[in-house]
């Protein structure tokens, strides 16, 4: 049976471009009789606002959705804790206390997902009294997956088989300083946790999907396939984001908008002037 999820962080309000992607995958559930899932991402500590996970579920019921709703991040840290504790007796994990600020210094190279680390801290050893970060090692993570360039995969419902290779990415954090796991390792292990047969949201995440599947294999996860839908830009070519100007979905429930209509709308392709669908 399908398991699709809609996973938002309660750090801001939703917009059109969350729920295009809630519809997406309720609709996918749907259709094919399976489970659509809401898990609130709260791992961000200071920056998830509480009182944004009751705004979520407003949101979602007044688009006509319905859902299940699995525990919050925040109830599973002892989850994330177990993992990353056998990362690091693999020895795959190493902590590093490099600021932002220093690992720009250091002129790193660029990834798909910005600035490489480079790896300035490998070999150091955990040191309970200064707080850091706990960075995979990814070629020792690769060599003990046996899984050569190349030979680890995907299948994308979209995009078809997809070869995952997480070295552009460099040694990814999976522990926070501020957090006992980063969204990697989160997101990954709530999926297995869940359930989750077929991970449904935007295309702009479509590159973590390298990185999730080495996760899978060293921790022995099952592996789902992935939907990456195409997602929604504004005026000016750039995908809707909290931050910027786009009316969130709290704000046009409050102006009375009508949001089964809405979802209707969202559907049938049909946006709001300047906004348009990326093209995959
Ligand atoms: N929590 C992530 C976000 O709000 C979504 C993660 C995911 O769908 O894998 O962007």
């Amino acid at each position: 049976m399908v398991v699709t999820r809609f996973a938002p962080s309660p750090n801001g309000s939703l917009h059109l471009g969350h729920a295009y992607s809630a519809i997406c995958a309720h609709d996918i559930a749907r259709s094919r009789g399976g489970r659509f899932l809401l898990r609130i991402e709260d791992i961000d500590g200071e920056r998830s606002l509480p009182e944004k996970a009751a705004e979520f579920r407003e949101d979602l019921a007044w688009l006509g959705l319905e859902w299940e709703e699995v525990p919050a991040q925040s109830t599973r840290l002892s989850s994330y804790e177990e993992a990353a504790r056998g990362l690091l007796r693999d020895g795959l994990l190493y902590p590093c206390s490099c600021t932002r600020k220093e690992i720009a210094a250091l002129e790193p190279r660029l990834g798909p997902e910005g600035a490489v680390y480079p790896g300035t801290c490998k070999g150091s050893r955990l040191d309970p009294s200064r707080p850091a970060a706990l960075r995979l090692d990814v070629d020792r993570a690769l060599a003990q997956v046996g899984a050569d360039a190349g030979e680890l995969f995907w299948e994308d419902e979209i995009c078809g088989t997809q070869v995952a290779d997480p070295r552009p990415f460099g040694d990814v954090v999976l522990v926070r300083k501020d957090a006992p796991a980063s969204y990697h390792l989160a997101a990954t292990l709530d999926d297995a946790a869940d359930g989750v047969t077929l991970v449904t949201r935007g295309q702009d995440l479509y590159a973590m999907t390298h990185i999730h599947r080495l996760l899978q294999e060293l921790l022995g996860l099952p592996v789902p396939t992935w939907h990456h839908h195409p997602i929604l830009l504004d005026e000016n070519g750039e995908k809707l984001a909290k931050r910027r100007n786009s009316p969130s979905l709290a704000d046009r429930r409050a102006a009375g908008e009508d949001g089964r209509a809405l979802a209707e709308r969202l559907r049938r392709g049909e946006f709001p002037a300047g906004i348009t669908l990326a093209s995959a």
